[in-house]
């Protein structure tokens, strides 16, 4: 007996990478749904190829059957770019197994790693050298270098150390037909045509796979140490952040705020959770790392905030006294999404505008949708020091999450996008557009912009298999 085509490709794909890496019954679902559960689909089949000519194989191998791939890393993406669509013809391609380091170069300041890593793994192989991977996000317990790559993830240290695009120095992709190309290079210069390594960043699996990455490391700082700060306004935060990066310069390495609401919730839902400040309007986490040592840090800290508070832009402020009460700030900070979820289902945004026009946006923002929305809540946090916000629209208090998102949930997106274009801001500042936002992609993006796009997918992937139904 002839097996049926769908038999073929699959026995063809438990050739490449082993029987049990191919998983097509059971609870597929850490695969099939995304860690926000907004999204659930269904796989033709899991495959776990465990290094980079597996990842090529696979790739030709679906190629050759026209089947479309979704590469997945710790499937921790907020924008339904890394779960299958419900038609259960697309193959999840998990690249948790090519999870090897390759190479650090403690002189030349990179490591090399597979796409498969996680991040903290990262982080801390490098540590133990005493080196800085400067990529952190609240999800780096379990999303990927290649994840990271492919959604050119900000996160807490873009303020200093830019996005994951600017620490990446190389790149080895596998091709929509199953190439490799050995982009590999720890060089800071290296000016020999197109920058394909750029193009591959932040393309959300839509023109390859990433198999591996050179990553840009630092020195570990001598100490890294925190500070909270209280202030009235989002213009007295944004003249803290002008004030700190005079006084502290490169030391200045977080700069997140966190509105009142934010927290409140944060208070009502980790009760067990230290708030040193009394409320505010605005409370600012200010991370400095130094070169020198915790004390010179703090001393340095001080001054900073006792020179905002005679300024006027801080009210109240407190500087961590050690390493435990530096990571219960962060904590609190980072606490924030949680307690979000906990409180029931809510509008997400992720924006970002000038800095300068931060305050302006947020004000204006704010009327538009009280007074279309009437006791809508703002749960309002983020990286200010990156101009970027996420500013998310939780349901009037008494009113259902998921009942006031299914109704409102497109009318609110269209305030908050029509005033981030006002002020020349991006609809996605660092989750990218996935599933979530290709309408809005298609809807406000240069055309100029969408057609290059469109034509760079076409080169690279004409059959269309590599994420289709993402971005574009
Ligand atoms: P996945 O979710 O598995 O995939 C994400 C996208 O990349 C998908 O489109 C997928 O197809 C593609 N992809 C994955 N691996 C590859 C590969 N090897 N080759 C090609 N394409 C691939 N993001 C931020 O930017 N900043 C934050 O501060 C931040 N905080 C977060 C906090 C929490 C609690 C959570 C849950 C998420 C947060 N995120 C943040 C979003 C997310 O963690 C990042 O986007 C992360 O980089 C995704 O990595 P991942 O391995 O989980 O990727
Ligand atoms: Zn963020």
């Amino acid at each position: 007996m002839t097996p049926a085509p769908a038999d073929a490709l699959l026995d063809t794909l438990r050739g490449i990478v082993g029987a049990a890496q191919v998983l097509t019954g059971g609870d597929l679902s850490a695969f099939e749904q995304d860690w926000r559960r907004r999204w659930r689909g269904r796989a033709r089949a899991v495959v776990r190829p465990g290094s980079t000519a597996e990842v090529a194989a696979v790739v030709r191998a679906c190629a050759a059957a026209g089947t479309a791939l979704v590469p997945q890393g710790g499937n921790t993406g907020l924008v339904g770019g890394g779960v299958p669509d419900a038609t259960g013809t697309q193959v999840l391609l998990s690249l948790q197994r090519c999870n090897r380091i390759r190479a650090i170069d403690e002189a030349n300041l990179t490591l090399t790693a597979e796409a498969g890593c996680v991040l903290q793994t990262l982080q801390q192989a490098a540590a133990a050298r005493g080196l800085l991977l400067p990529l952190s996000l609240a999800a780096e317990g379990s999303c990927t270098l290649g994840g990271n790559l492919a959604t050119n993830a900000g996160g807490t240290q873009v303020l200093r150390w830019g996005n994951a695009r600017e620490l990446c120095l190389g790149l080895e992709v596998v091709t929509a037909t199953g190439e490799v190309w050995h982009g590999l290079s720890g060089l800071r210069k290296d000016n020999t045509g197109y920058d394909l390594r750029d193009l591959f960043v932040g393309s959300e699996g839509t023109l390859g796979i990433i198999t591996a990455a050179t990553m840009k490391l630092a020195p570990q700082p001598a100490a890294t140490t925190t500070a909270l700060a209280a202030c009235a306004s989002l213009h007295d935060c944004v003249a803290l952040l002008n004030l700190a990066r005079t006084r502290l310069g490169a030391g200045l390495t977080g700069f997140e705020v966190m509105g009142r609401f934010a927290l409140d919730l944060v208070a009502a839902h980790f009760p067990a959770l230290p708030q040193p400040l009394p409320a505010a309007s605005w409370t600012v986490l200010l991370e400095q790392s130094d070169v020198e040592g915790e004390a010179p840090a703090r001393a340095r800290f001080e001054r900073l905030l006792e020179a905002a508070i005679e300024q006027g832009c801080v009210t109240d402020a407190v500087v961590a006294e050690s390493l435990a009460q530096s990571r219960a700030l962060w904590h609190l900070r980072e606490s924030i999404p949680l307690a979000q979820a906990e409180e029931g289902l809510n509008i997400k945004h992720d924006i970002s505008v000038p800095v300068s026009a931060i305050p302006r946006f947020c004000e204006r923002t704010d009327e538009m949708l009280a007074a279309r929305w009437p006791g809508v809540r703002l749960v309002n946090f983020g990286h200010l020091g990156d101009g970027n916000l996420h500013y998310n629209v939780q349901a009037p208090a008494g009113q259902g999450g998921a009942e006031f998102l299914a109704q409102h949930e497109h009318a609110v997106n269209q305030v908050v996008f029509d005033s981030v274009a006002e002020e020349g801001g991006s609809f996605s500042a660092e989750h990218g557009i996935g599933a979530l936002k290709r309408g809005e992609l298609a809807a406000r993006k240069d055309p100029v912009a969408l057609a290059l796009m469109r034509s760079i997918k076409q080169a690279l992937d004409p059959a269309g298999l590599l994420n289709p139904g993402r971005v574009l």
